[in-house]
C-alpha cells in the first residue's frame, strides 16, 4: 500500500519504519527541516533502540522516505497517518493545532480518495473535527474517511511493540476503510496479534482509558508507598502480595518518583477536562494526577529530613531520562526534583546513559560521565531512573568517592540489606 504518515517523532517514525518492513511504500513527512534533512542521512533525532537499523534497511530497500512536501506525499497516499504531537495546553487539555494543520493541508491537497488516520492521542470527538475541517478545505470534492488507530508503543521498545502488539484498535464507521485498515495491518494480525474493530469514539476513549489505568495503578501504589513509610511496611512485598492476584496481576504496581514521559501526565488531564466538558465527574483521575504531582514533593522533604540544610550540599542523580532505554526527557521526574533541590540550595550532578544531550537543554546540572563521576563529593545519591547499568555498581568505589553515604533510591531497585552492608544509609519509598 502506498502510505504517508505526518510527523518524524516517535510514533511517526515507527509507525513509518514498521510499515515499510511489512513490503509498504512510505512517505514520512515533517515540517522540522533539520529532522527532515537527518533522517536522509540516517542521522536518528532520538535513541530508539532496532529503529536505524530499520530504517536504514528500508531506505536501501527505497520504501522509506523523508520529506517537507506535504502537497506530494498527500497526493501519493492510499493512507494518510497523522502522528503529530498533541502536547497539553494551559488548562490541561490536549492541544490539536498541530493535528487540525495536518487536516487542512489533507483536504487542500487530496485528489482521490484517502483513509485519514487518527494515530497521535486525542480527545473522543477529533476525528468528527478533522472530517469537517478536510471538507472544508477541499478544493476538489473527493470522498474519504477519518478513522481512529491509538498507538500504544512503549519508547525504549518501540520497534517490537508495534510488530507485536498486545492488540490493534481500529475505529471506523465505514466498512471500506475498516477493510482497508484491517488489510494494511494482517501481517500482524498473522502472528496472532489481535485487531479490534470498533466505532470511532470509542477506539479515541480506548487510548485515554488505557493510560489513565496504567497511571491509576502507579499512583495507587505511590499513595500505599506513603502509608507504608508511616507504618514500617514493605510496598515491595505489598506489590507482591496483591501482584499474584490474577484479577490485579503483577505489573505496573512500582512505587517510586511518579510516571512523567510524553504520555501520562498530559493524557490524564486531557482527559480530565474532556469529560469536565461532557459534563462528567473526574474526581479519581484529578487525584491519580496531583497523587503524582506530590510524590516529588514527598521525595524532597525525605531528603531534607535526612540532609538537614541542602545550602551548600552536592546531590548526585543517576538517570535523568523519563525512564530507562530512552533519551526523552519531557516531563522527567527528574526535571521537578533538581528544580525543587536547587530551590533549597542544592547543586545537582547528573549523569545517565542516552539524555544527557536533551538533559542540558531541559535542566541545570554539572553533567558527568558516569554514576562513580556523579558520585564524587555528593552529600547524597539519587536513583532517579532504573537504567540496568545502575543495578551492578562497585558500591566499595562509590563509598570512597562520595563525601557522606546517604542513598535515596527514588525507584526501589536496591535491597535496602545489601546498600546497608555496603557502609550506605539507605531511604526507598516505603520500604521501612
Ligand atoms: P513527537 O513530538 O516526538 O513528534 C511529533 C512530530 O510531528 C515532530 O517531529 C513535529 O515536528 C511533527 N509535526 C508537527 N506538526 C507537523 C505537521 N503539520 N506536519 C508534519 N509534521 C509535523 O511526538 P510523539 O511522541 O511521536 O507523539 C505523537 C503522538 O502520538 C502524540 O499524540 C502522542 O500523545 C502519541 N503517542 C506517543 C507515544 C510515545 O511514547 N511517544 C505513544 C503513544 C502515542
Amino acid at each position: 500500500m502506498r502510505i504517508t504518515v505526518f510527523g518524524c517523532g516517535y510514533v511517526g517514525l515507527v509507525t513509518g519504519a514498521c510499515l515499510a518492513e511489512l513490503g509498504n511504500n512510505v512517505i514520512v513527512v515533517d515540517v522540522d527541516k533539520k529532522r527532515v534533512a537527518d533522517l536522509k542521512k540516517l542521522k536518528m533525532p532520538f535513541y530508539e533502540f532496532g529503529m536505524k537499523e530499520i530504517i536504514e534497511k528500508n531506505l536501501k530497500a527505497k520504501r522509506i522516505s523523508f520529506t517537507l512536501d506535504a502537497k506530494n506525499a498527500i497526493k501519493e497516499a492510499e493512507v494518510i497517518f497523522i502522528a503529530v504531537n498533541t502536547p497539553e495546553d494551559k488548562e490541561g487539555r490536549a492541544n490539536l493545532t498541530y493535528v487540525f494543520n495536518v487536516a487542512k493541508s489533507i483536504g487542500e491537497f487530496m485528489n482521490s480518495y484517502k483513509v485519514v488516520v487518527d494515530k497521535s492521542t486525542v480527545p473522543v470527538g477529533t476525528a468528527e473535527k478533522v472530517q469537517e475541517i478536510i471538507l472544508s478545505n477541499q478544493k476538489q470534492k473527493n470522498a474519504f474517511d477519518v478513522v481512529s488507530n491509538p498507538e500504544f508503543l512503549r519508547e525504549g521498545t518501540a520497534v517490537q511493540d508495534f510488530m507485536n502488539p498486545d492488540r490493534i484498535i481500529i475505529g471506523a464507521d465505514s466498512s471500506k476503510a475498516r477493510d482497508i485498515m484491517v488489510s494494511l495491518y494482517k501481517g500482524i494480525e498473522r502472528t496472532g496479534r489481535p485487531i479490534i474493530v470498533t466505532d470511532v469514539k470509542t477506539a479515541e476513549i480506548i487510548k485515554y482509558a488505557s493510560n489513565a489505568m496504567l497511571s491509576t495503578r502507579i499512583s495507587f501504589m505511590n499513595q500505599m508507598a506513603l502509608f507504608c513509610d508511616k507504618v514500617g511496611a514493605d510496598i515491595k512485598m505489598v506489590a507482591k502480595g496483591i501482584g499474584l492476584d490474577n484479577r490485579i496481576g503483577p505489573r505496573f504496581l512500582q512505587a517510586g518518583l511518579g510516571y512523567g514521559g510524553s504520555c501520562f501526565v498530559k493524557d490524564v488531564r486531557a482527559l480530565i477536562q474532556t469529560m469536565k466538558e461532557h459534563g462528567c465527574e473526574a474526581d479519581l483521575f484529578e487525584a491519580v494526577d496531583r497523587i503524582n504531582v506530590r510524590q516529588i514533593h514527598y521525595f524532597r522533604d525525605r531528603i531534607v529530613e535526612q540532609l538537614g540544610s541542602l545550602k551548600g550540599k552536592t546531590i548526585a542523580f543517576w538517570g535523568l531520562a523519563f525512564k530507562p532505554k530512552t533519551s526523552d526527557m519531557r516531563n522527567a521526574p527528574s526535571i521537578k526534583l533538581a528544580e525543587e533541590l536547587q530551590a533549597l540550595g542544592a547543586k545537582i550532578r547528573g549523569y545517565d546513559p542516552e539524555a544527557m544531550e536533551e538533559a542540558k537543554k531541559v535542566m541545570r546540572f554539572e553533567p558527568c560521565k558516569d554514576a562513580y563521576d556523579a558520585a564524587k563529593g555528593a552529600h547524597a545519591i539519587v536513583l532517579v531512573t532504573e537504567w540496568s547499568e545502575f543495578r551492578e555498581l562497585d558500591f566499595d568505589r562509590i563509598r570512597k568517592l562520595a563525601k557522606e553515604h546517604i542513598l535515596f533510591d527514588g525507584r526501589n531497585i536496591y535491597h535496602p540489606a545489601e546498600i546497608r552492608a555496603k557502609g550506605f544509609k539507605y531511604v526507598g519509598l516505603g520500604r521501612q
